[in-house]
Order: C-alpha cells, then structure tokens, then sequence
C-alpha cells in the first residue's frame, strides 16, 4: 500500500492471483445470499393444506369441499343431504 500523491488517496496494489480471490469470494458472497434469501422466503409462503374433504354431489353432481370427519354433508347448490 502506498500513497497516492496525485489524489492523496491510498492504493491498495494486487495481485492478478488476489485479484481473483477477490472477484470470487464478493461473486460467490452475493450469489450465496441471494439462494439464502430465497430459499427461506419460499418455505414462509408454504401451502397449508385444510382437512376438508372434495365432496361430489350424488344428485346435481355439483363438487364442494366440507369437513372430513363430517359423515353426511349437505350441498349448497340443491340443498341435498350426501354420504361419504
Ligand atoms: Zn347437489
């Protein structure tokens, strides 16, 4: 490192060897936090599956969801009662 007479600034001198270092490490950094980042993003927004149960009509063959431990669901279209 010396000084830089002209700008009053230090340089730091590299290396072609730590010149790649470095270009690597801040290159593989990046990348690193970016898949971190998603990786944990896109487990938050994880589908929550509901225990409800696709249910089709006997009568109107109308396809509603309802409650799996329910035995006799009624369908909201016509009202009719169905067995699971
Ligand atoms: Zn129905």
């Amino acid at each position: 490192m010396f000084l830089c007479q002209k700008f009053g600034v230090d340089v730091i001198e590299l290396s072609p060897i730590s010149a790649v270092i470095v270009y690597l490490t801040l290159t593989l950094s990046t990348l690193l936090t970016i898949w971190v980042y998603y990786h944990y993003h896109a487990r938050q927004r994880k589908i929550v599956v509901s225990e409800k149960k696709l249910i089709v009509c006997e009568y109107c063959l109308f396809v509603y969801l309802d409650r799996i431990e329910k035995k006799v669901t009624q369908c909201p279209q016509c009202q009719c009662y169905n067995e699971q």
